[in-house]
């Protein structure tokens, strides 16, 4: 991995490099201890040993590992975390599977934190998403995430939390829809002959309205979230998200067929700086109202 924390918990993280594990540990116990450096992984939580930074690596730049040990004063090392970290997993999808029984710490931090926040996690989705999250969408996004209990997703962890709720959503009609000028599924929309964008009151986005003597239903959703660590081993998380349209069918039962799909890809660590940011940025009260409404205290 190429961020690192030093502390436990959802605070900012940090580049592997020199200046920055001085800076903050000046290189001492326990982060530098028996000839090596370590800090935290920024998922997980388990301890991770810094590589390029004492002794330069031949081909790589400088990163951290997962070390599959306990390191005194930092961290044991725990196991269960790390088969979920995306670090080890390298290239995954996030599953939906929810994990069974009462809450764990962590994860009532993991809904607390959507309940905190969840202005910030709307804020940085709709600058992600092509469709726009009005305040009505958004409280339906938040009640199939409390439906499926988002928070116990396996994998789940604080970064992840925007992402969690893309993974929980279900379809929603494109037509009355917003769609953000010039991205992809706009251009998609604009060679739609069924489809007529118009200029909407929202700056930046237009309103899908169908065109005259058109009938067609085109329905919206996130397939699903990914991750892929690359060769710098860095992170990278996406978004799949796919426009169908209902298949006529004798058990009047219906599904979709695709027309359309795209992928987003997010910048990770986005939701926890935003989060973490000094300056309170992106509040907004009738996002908290919603999630206090809808999140009872758990
Ligand atoms: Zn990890």
């Amino acid at each position: 991995m190429t961020e690192i924390k030093f502390h436990k918990g959802f605070g900012p993280t940090y580049p592997v490099n020199k200046e920055e594990f001085t800076k903050h540990t000046r290189k001492k116990y326990p982060y530098a201890q028996k000839g090596e450096w370590y800090a935290y992984c920024p998922n997980c939580e388990n301890p991770v040993k810094l590589l390029g930074l004492l002794r330069p690596l031949k081909k790589q730049r400088p990163h951290a590992r997962h070390n599959k040990g306990d390191v005194e004063d930092i961290n044991d090392f725990d196991e269960s975390k790390y088969e979920w970290c995306p670090y080890h997993r390298k290239n995954a999808d996030y599953v939906k599977e929810v994990k069974r029984g009462e809450e764990t710490e962590e994860e009532i931090k993991i809904y607390n934190i959507m309940r905190e926040h969840f202005d910030q996690v709307i804020y940085l989705l709709k600058k992600e998403l092509p469709l726009y999250i009005s305040d009505n969408r958004a409280r339906i996004l938040l009640k199939d995430y409390i439906a499926y209990r988002g928070w116990m997703f396996y994998g789940a962890d604080c970064d992840n939390i925007p992402l969690m709720l893309l993974n929980a959503m279900s379809g929603i009609p494109v037509y009355g829809a917003l769609i953000k000028n010039n991205s992809n599924l706009y251009k998609f929309l604009q060679n739609r002959k069924e489809i007529t964008l118009i200029e909407s009151n929202i700056k930046d986005y237009s309103k899908v309205t169908r065109s005259k003597n058109e009938y067609v239903n085109l329905d919206f959703v996130v397939i699903n979230v990914r991750f892929r660590v690359d060769n710098n081993t860095t992170l990278h998380n996406y978004i799949h998200y796919n426009v169908g349209e209902p298949i006529e069918s004798e058990d009047k039962n219906t599904t979709y067929n695709t027309l359309f799909e795209d992928e987003i890809e997010v910048a990770p660590y986005s939701f926890r700086k935003l989060s973490n940011s000094k300056k309170n940025l992106y509040r907004n009260r009738k996002m908290l109202e919603i999630a206090s409404e809808l999140m009872k205290p758990i």
